[in-house]
């Protein structure tokens, strides 16, 4: 089987892009880089990183679809399933876990949805940087979803639900 070749310039200009990574929001949380040059203490209040462990780290969502939308990414600027190690993905795995639980705890949702985009095409806004997205739901919320994506109009402060999620996790 033969797989042809696309003749797609503007890949170009893609290809050059994931070459950088300095601008990548996930690859500044996994270095613990913050824009205003916050206290040690405060970074990952300021990124609104949650939990870390040695290969990947959890964040709240800024552009949440729901509240407490949370993001799993690796600490590595990598594009694909594929490239990750049985290492990184286990750690995701339990990542996963964590953040379930600590949502539960935190924010009682009746069930999540757990995914990932892989590619621009299927609907990942940083197609470059492997993120799950773990989305608490709750009983009805469905036909205000779609509001909430494009308004973004989210009943709980991030800030405030970052303190509450990691009080939660120092608890178990
Ligand atoms: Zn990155």
């Amino acid at each position: 089987m033969s797989v042809e070749r696309l003749w797609a310039p503007w890949r170009v200009e893609y290809v050059r892009e994931i070459g950088r990574d300095e601008d990548c929001f996930l690859c500044r949380a996994a270095r613990r880089e913050t824009p205003g040059g916050a206290a040690a203490c405060d970074e990952d209040r300021t990124s609104l990183v949650l939990w870390r462990c040695e290969t990947c780290f959890a964040v709240l969502n800024r552009w949440p679809y729901n509240n407490g939308h949370l993001l799993i990414a690796p600490n590595e600027h990598k594009g694909d399933l594929v490239e990750l190690t049985e290492r990184e993905l286990a750690d995701q795995m339990d990542m996963l876990k964590r953040c379930e639980r600590n949502l539960r705890s935190a924010i009682s949702p009746d069930g999540f949805n757990v995914g990932l985009n892989l590619g621009r095409t299927s609907g990942a806004g940083l197609a470059d940087h492997v993120h799950w997205h773990l989305v608490p739901r709750w009983n009805g919320d469905t036909n205000f979803m779609p509001v909430l994506a494009s308004t973004k109009v989210i009943p709980q402060s991030l800030e405030e639900l970052w303190e509450l999620l990691r009080q939660v996790d120092g608890e178990r």
